[in-house]
């Protein structure tokens, strides 16, 4: 195989660079090349602290194959942009200057690598990284879109795009009328991305814009080209079967997760990942409060790296979680803090942050209250870890769907106003880690999901494979 260089260019956010850093490691080993990783400026300073130069690239020989640099491109938010503390204006203006100001960068990235005589031979551009695949498509540069949600939410996406955007928006506030959609069972409007749904929100529309503007790009390529667009997913095949089976015929969809570095390589490796997080790991020690802990005892609770949780929502997951009288290890970051989040209430203890896939692969960890992002989800089923779904925004509602369609986990009820009541909680909780014929069905389907996804990225399996067919096939392009 020809040497490449693989280009990874992913969004600023802990949910997007962290799949785009598993995918990169498995680049590397996988062939022996050398592969760049290129997020926006706002994420390299916080995930590179101490450079001399805050912009500085960084190269990792210790990653395997080639090793992996970081080269940064400026989004024009080089001090971050935080959608969920902005208003539809300004996120309309985010989604402008991301567009113009992040291509541009983008440009002189790749034109920056090429005069230094090496060259991208194909670029990743993940999830709402649209541009990139125009700067490549420019420059004849092999890409292919990197969608790390389910293949499920590229289905929907997918259709809503292509015929489908006016009855959703005409049934929008029906959250009980279903949708058909080809290869998909019927869709609820419940289940269906809170951008089609909550259309109040005008930043979830400035927001959406990325997505769109994502799928476009498939649509220009499998135009300009005679083979179908390649697109690599962090899913997993023996997941979503049904659906990558009928409703991509027009895609070439490789299902290559979970992408989860601590997954792949554990000690050394996890070690390193997580010195590199957009968060500082809390250092109360927490492995060593969840070694003390019996097994299967602890709900450990994250609502991911975005979400802005209410004083509300928080006072009903406290009293809840009460109620359990169960032990619980809670992530409360440092920028969604209100007063007295801080302290564990005795039951309890509450980092800023963690790192995840180590707490949920620990044998004390009994159950899962998450917001369904689509790394968490993907995690939790590689760990075993059954599930309380708390979606919050985006696919979560989709992936909460997922969720309990698999037996792996509940889906709590809410209000109009998406807070989970502490009953309600409780309720679920008890459901998935009781001592009953109901909760031992879900840990038992937990437990043999779990082995079909390890066995999935071993040796052979269908994520192997897929990662394997993916090279032969562009070491074939280019
Ligand atoms: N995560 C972590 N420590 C924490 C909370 C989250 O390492 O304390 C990681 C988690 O493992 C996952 C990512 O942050 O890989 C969050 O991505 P996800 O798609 O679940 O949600 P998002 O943050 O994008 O909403």
């Amino acid at each position: 195989m020809a040497r490449q260089h693989f280009l990874v260019v992913a969004y600023p956010g802990q949910g997007h660079i962290n799949p785009a850093r598993a995918l990169a490691a498995r680049l590397a080993r996988a062939t022996g090349a050398h592969v760049t990783l290129s997020v926006a400026v706002s994420a390299h300073r916080r995930m590179f602290p101490s450079l001399a130069a805050p912009d500085e690239e960084v190269h990792d020989a210790d990653a395997g194959g080639g090793g992996i640099s970081y080269v940064p491109y400026s989004d024009g938010y080089d001090e971050g942009f935080r959608l969920f503390a902005s208003d539809g204006e300004a996120a309309w203006r985010h989604s402008e200057t991301f567009g113009r100001v992040g291509r541009e960068a983008f440009a002189g990235v790749v034109d920056r690598l090429a005069a230094r005589g090496r060259p991208a031979t194909c670029v990743v551009y993940a999830f709402l990284m649209w541009w990139a695949a125009d700067v490549a498509r420019e420059r004849g540069i092999p890409r292919v879109l990197y969608w790390i949600q389910p293949a499920t939410m590229l289905a929907v996406y997918y259709h809503y795009l292509h015929g489908l955007e006016e009855l959703v928006t005409e049934h929008a506030g029906e959250p009980e009328f279903t949708v058909d959609m080809p290869g998909l069972p019927p869709m609820a409007i419940r289940d269906l991305p809170s951008f089609f749904t909550d259309l109040a929100d005008t930043r979830l529309a400035a927001a959406f814009h990325g997505v769109r503007t994502t799928i476009e790009q498939l649509d220009i390529d499998r135009r300009s080209s005679s083979k179908p667009p390649m697109v690599l997913v962090n899913t997993v095949e023996e997941l979503e079967l049904d659906v990558l089976a009928a409703s991509f015929p027009d895609l070439d969809i490789l299902p290559i997760g979970p992408a989860a570095t601590s997954l792949d390589g554990g000690g050394a490796a996890a070690a390193a990942r997580a010195s590199h997080d957009l968060y500082r790991h809390d250092e109360k020690g927490y492995m060593e409060w969840l070694a003390a802990k019996p097994a299967g005892s602890v709900v450990y609770v994250s609502l991911g790296s975005m979400s802005v949780v209410s004083r509300r929502q928080k006072e009903e997951l406290r009293r809840g979680l009460a109620a359990t009288a169960r032990p619980y290890l809670w992530v409360v970051r440092s920028d969604d803090r209100d007063d007295g989040d801080g302290d564990g209430d005795g039951g309890g203890m509450v980092v800023e942050w963690c790192d995840q896939v180590r707490v949920l692969s620990h044998g004390a960890v009994g159950c899962f209250v998450t917001h369904c992002g689509w790394n968490s989800t993907l995690e939790a089923v590689a760990c075993g870890a059954p599930m309380v779904a708390v979606p919050q925004w985006s696919d979560q509602d989709t992936n909460a769907r997922l969720v309990a369609g698999w037996g792996v986990g509940v889906r709590a009820a809410t209000g109009a106003d998406r807070v989970v009541e502490a009953g309600e909680l409780a309720r679920c909780v008890e459901t998935v880690m009781a001592d009953t014929e109901a909760a031992a069905a879900v840990r038992r389907s937990s437990a043999a999901w779990k082995a079909k996804v390890r066995e999935a990225v071993a040796e052979g399996g269908s994520s192997d494979r897929n990662l394997k067919a993916f090279l032969d096939r562009i070491a074939n392009v280019a």
